[in-house]
């Protein structure tokens, strides 16, 4: 194959994956707007009551304790926005993540790198599956509630918009109809969105939009990143996306090197869709893509450290790697049953604490029982902070409870179970 088709061969296989990431944004966005729109019917409807109710007419205080359960309404309303907003959301920063494991898979099959490009559907979707069950999802639970924080704060600030229209409008008298033209609605067409004028809803919707937008964008990147780092991608060449949304701030990215660890994060600024991809010279394809080297790094450094023909995991490698980690948790799960948590190790032992609710850490009372028998003259019943903090610190002991303490704490957690499911058959 020619240098030429072998370079756009590669740009059309990530073009792929940029176009079936987008598609399923728009579709997370929709139902996020669909999550808004139910709340805009609630607050239509309540607004409706309002005006049977003719509380305008009546008096002064008669209006103050109504506005009271308004208020209240409102409140109800969009918290069960927030929890609507929270399961979308799980659901689709989880999706987003777990999808670019498919993405890169058939990317790579596409592309053409020795041991992907003859896979199936079938092989393909277990590959990804399989790479997949390797990674740690710890990172991805952080971005998942740091999208829910924002999405939190924008639920809070439309429930104060919205109250505060009412407020505002039922005590100066405005109409119905007026206070509802100011809160607005969702608008389903983009086209419409631009040209309609500011509005409560109109704010939530623009914000939850760019939120949406941006974190599922980190999430599927995310996962991008943890699959190279799985497989052993070495470095990774930026792709700007020139359409009419490219980012003009990304665009001199186009093209770059870099070392998996140093490569800038996508996004890179809110609704950012630029998209990294695997140096396609560190897959095994021999043709060179990019002409232009990370700064901070010498061509002969890159020579340096790239061993010839070792290359990424294969298929058949990632999945005798999956294979070993199911076997092992099979193991693990023998060893819990049978009550044998000492052939665990700490960190094993700890994932169990923490499944079972068995703290990890240990607290003033662990401490002053490890150091009663260490400083017999301290008087524990008043100890203050600072002091034990001291002992603490002249002692070694460390705020982590040992594997020893936590052998011992799931072997009671585990005789507690026990007794509680023979108190629940008799
Ligand atoms: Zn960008």
């Amino acid at each position: 194959m020619s240098p030429a088709s072998q370079k756009e061969r590669i740009r059309q296989a990530v073009m792929r994956s940029v176009r079936s990431r987008d598609l399923y944004t728009e579709a997370q966005v929709k139902s996020m707007f669909g999550a808004l729109r139910s709340a805009e019917t609630n607050v239509k409807a309540e607004l409706l009551r309002i005006k049977e109710r003719s509380i305008i007419s009546k008096g002064l205080e008669v209006r103050r304790s109504q506005l009271k359960g308004i208020q209240r309404e409102i409140d109800s309303i969009t918290r069960d926005l927030r929890k609507e907003m929270s399961l979308v959301s799980r659901q689709s920063m989880n999706g987003a993540y777990r999808k670019s494991f498919d993405d890169v898979v058939n990317e790579w099959a596409d592309m053409g790198v020795p041991t992907y490009a003859g896979l199936s559907q079938a092989e393909r979707l277990k590959m990804a599956a399989d790479a997949f069950s390797l990674v740690d999802r710890k990172a991805l639970d952080f971005l998942v509630n740091f999208e829910l924080q924002l999405l939190g704060n924008v639920t809070r600030e439309l429930a104060e918009g919205i109250k505060q229209q009412i407020s505002v409008g039922l005590i100066t008298g405005e109409s119905i109809a007026k206070i509802s033209e100011k809160i607005g609605g969702i608008i389903p067409d983009p086209e419409d969105f631009r040209r309609a004028g500011k509005t409560v809803f109109k704010t939530a919707q623009l914000r939850t939009d760019t939120i949406v937008r941006t974190e599922i964008l980190r999430a599927y990147n995310q996962g991008r990143h943890k699959f190279y780092e799985e497989v052993g991608v070495t470095h990774v060449i930026w792709m700007s996306v020139g359409d009419k949304r490219m980012c003009p701030a990304c665009q001199e990215l186009d093209g770059n090197r870099y070392r998996l660890d140093k490569a800038p994060s996508v996004p890179r600024h809110p609704s950012c869709r630029c998209c990294t991809f695997a140096d396609p010279e560190s897959l095994g394809i021999k043709e060179k893509l990019s002409e232009v080297e990370d700064e901070a790094e010498s061509t002969a450094a890159i020579a340096a450290e790239k061993t010839p023909d070792v290359f990424v995991m294969s298929p058949d490698e990632v999945a005798e790697k999956a294979y070993k980690k199911r076997s092992q948790k099979q193991q693990i799960g023998k060893w819990v049953k049978a009550g044998e948590f000492e052939k665990l190790t700490l960190e094993q032992l700890q994932d169990i604490a923490k499944k079972w609710r068995v703290s990890i850490y240990r607290n003033k009372e662990d401490f002053i029982r490890m150091l009663a028998p260490l400083e017999p003259k301290a008087d524990w019943d008043n100890i203050k902070g600072a002091e034990l903090k001291m002992l603490l610190k002249k002692h070694k002991i460390g705020s982590m409870k040992s594997k020893e303490e936590l052998v011992q704490l799931l072997k009671n957690k585990r005789a507690i179970k026990i007794l509680e499911k023979i108190s629940e058959k008799s």
